[in-house]
Parts: C-alpha cells; sequence; structure tokens
C-alpha cells in the first residue's frame, strides 16, 4: 500500500456494455447499512462452504513461510530481488500442489535500481478450469514488500488470504464465473505489476474481468475493518459503476463475522488499473499509518490514539507484528465475497 495518492496513468478505457450495476450510495466514511436488495440475496451453499473451510492458523503458515524467505534473503522481498523471486516460486508452489495451472506472465519495469534501468517484473496468475470463461472474478494481492522490510503485513497478508482461499476451493469448483487469484509484483514501485497485467490482455480480455477485489493490508496489529467500493465523488475515489455493489457484499460478509465495516475511498492501489480500464472493483484494507479512534476502538477493539500498524513500510513488519484475528475476520469474509460472486448468475453482478 501506498501512502499518498498516486498520480493518474493513461487511461485504458473501454465500453463495457451490460455490466451496469445499481448502486447504492452510502454517507461518507460511515458504517455501511445494506441496500436491501443486495444485502437479501441469500448466500449461496458455496458461501457457507468455503466460509467454513478456510482457516486463518493455516494463512499464518504462509505467513511463516513468507517470513523464512525474507529472512533468507537479506531481509525482505522486494521486486527486483531474489527475496521476490524465492516468493513467485513459493506462490507457485502452493498453488500448482492445489491444482491449478500456474502462469507467471511477465511485465516491463523502472526503478529496481538506482539507474532506474529497465528491467523485467513478473506476476503470478492462477484460475479456476471451472466457471463461464467469458465471465472472470478476480482477486488480487501484491507479493512484493518495501526494501525495508519483510512486508508480513503489507502485503504477505493479502497473499496468505489469498493462498488459504484457493487451496480451499480448489481448482475446479461448482461455480458459474470463472475465479482468477492474481498476485502481483511492483506494488511497492507504482503498481507497475498489475498495470503491466492489464496492459498485457488484449481488449477482449479485459472486458471477461467483470470485477475485480483488492487485497491489501488484512492483519495489522492495531487493524480497523475498511471497505473499499462505492465511497468517493469520482471514479478513482469511489470505482467505476457496480463498485458500490462490491463493496457493500464485502461488507456483509464482514457482518456476518461480527464486525461492522466501514466504507472509505480507493488511494490508488493495485485496483487503480483495474479502475482506469472501467472495471467495477472493491477493496478490503485495515489502515495504516493513520491512528484508530475513540469510536472505532470502542467498535472495533485494539488502541484508540494509535497507528492502526506501526510497523507499517519498516523492517519491524515481521510476523510478530500480525494480529490473527484481524486476519481472520478478513478471511472469513473475502472467501464468503469471492464466492458469492462466483456463483452470481445475475448479469449486474
Ligand atoms: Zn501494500
Amino acid at each position: 500500500m501506498i501512502a499518498t495518492r498516486r498520480p493518474t496513468r493513461p487511461r485504458i478505457r473501454l465500453a463495457f456494455a451490460g455490466i451496469s450495476l445499481i448502486l447504492a450510495s452510502t454517507a461518507c466514511g460511515s458504517a455501511r447499512q445494506s441496500p436491501e436488495s443486495d444485502a437479501k440475496v441469500p448466500d449461496g451453499p458455496l458461501v457457507q462452504q468455503l466460509t467454513g473451510a478456510v482457516s486463518d492458523a493455516r494463512a499464518m503458515d504462509h505467513l511463516q513461510a513468507l517470513q523464512k524467505i525474507a529472512d533468507q534473503h537479506g531481509g525482505n522481498r522486494a521486486s527486483g530481488t531474489p527475496g521476490y523471486e524465492a516468493s513467485v516460486e513459493y506462490v507457485t508452489g502452493v498453488l500448482r500442489d492445489a491444482g491449478f495451472d500456474v502462469s507467471i506472465p511477465t511485465y516491463q519495469v523502472s526503478g529496481h535500481d538506482d539507474e532506474d534501468a529497465p528491467a523485467t517484473g513478473r506476476n503470478v496468475i492462477a484460475q479456476t478450469r471451472t466457471g463461464h470463461p467469458d465471465r472472470v472474478v478476480m482477486i488480487g494481492a501484491h507479493l512484493d514488500s518495501v526494501p525495508k522490510g519483510p512486508g508480513i503485513v503489507d502485503d504477505g497478508s493479502g497473499v496468505a488470504t489469498l493462498l488459504e482461499i484457493a487451496t480451499r476451493l480448489g481448482a475446479e469448483p461448482a461455480v458459474q464465473n470463472t475465479v482468477r487469484f492474481a498476485f502481483f509484483g511492483d506494488e511497492e514501485t507504482g503498481s507497475q505489476g498489475s498495470n503491466g497485467y492489464l496492459q498485457s490482455l488484449s481488449t477482449d480480455d479485459r472486458q471477461k474481468i467483470k470485477l475485480y477485489v483488492n487485497v491489501d493490508m488484512v492483519a495489522s496489529p492495531n487493524g480497523g475493518y475498511f471497505v473499499q467500493g462505492g465511497e468517493g465523488t469520482d471514479e478513482e475515489t469511489a470505482g467505476p459503476a457496480g463498485s458500490a455493489t462490491i463493496g457493500q457484499v464485502l461488507a456483509d460478509q464482514l457482518a456476518k463475522t461480527g464486525v461492522t465495516p466501514e466504507s472509505i475511498e480507493f488511494v490508488g492501489d493495485d485496483e487503480a488499473p483495474f479502475i482506469e480500464a472501467g472495471i467495477p472493483v472493491g477493496g478490503a484494507e485495515n489502515g495504516d499509518r493513520k491512528k484508530k479512534t475513540t469510536e472505532q476502538a470502542k467498535a472495533w477493539g485494539g488502541q484508540a490514539g494509535q497507528d492502526y500498524d506501526r510497523c507499517y513500510h519498516t523492517a519491524c513488519d515481521r510476523i510478530d507484528n500480525v494480529n490473527q484475528d484481524v486476519l481472520n475476520h478478513y478471511l472469513r469474509a473475502l472467501a464468503g465475497t469471492l464466492a458469492h460472486f462466483a456463483t452470481s448468475t445475475n448479469e449486474r453482478h
């Protein structure tokens, strides 16, 4: 996650005929109340199966593995370093063991060294063999850390969440829509991995992506519960039409785990290239350098007046920086959200 809003990139505008999602807007930064229509969509069997099957203990095993990788490679997993390449191998191995076909598409990048020399980055992509091939429900996290630290919460927690969900879902689930998992490189150098990924797709293949859910920091020690999608005054902050429904479903799933989230605007992470492509987006993130309010501490626990993550972008973003309870809420909610859209037959979802 990057603290400051990123300069916008050249737009890849596409006309997404037929994907107009009817949205209910909510007051800015307020606790989310479900618009009747969407919240009333009952959870199908896959939602219940997957939210019941995922385990925060197994997600912690993935975080331990990423910590070990950082310890063996100079304390970080930054793009362009051996620590990142070892992270690519680890994620690829877990997905292949779970039965997925895995691709490792490359992209051109700059900024890996002081000379800003052009280099090649790697993303990891895996998707189900079942589900309609022209209707892709996508979820992503970034695999790179900052050079200063191992990035176990930022964004090892997102990576571990996706690996646990993918492993429980399997490569051939009973779904209507194809489910695609993305592990992007170079988020910390300006979302170059996610941007490179979308740039590499044909217009037709981009149009098959019906929605994207970004997961960036979901296990901070003093973490909050925030969802993105539909909050804001323009597409950059609220997302394209349809994004509020994704934010709503994620909020409903978080509420089912026992916490009431707040809505916040997008701040220019890996969902930004998807927004620029006109793809509806949602986001899950628990806050970074900002301070938890008294009301939030009352509602969610933790310390008021303290950073959500005191180790943000530093060397102490290690395994002992992880709040397993926050991770557990997001893990189950994201499993439910993904299953909801993977089994949706509604043209508008
Ligand atoms: Zn991040």
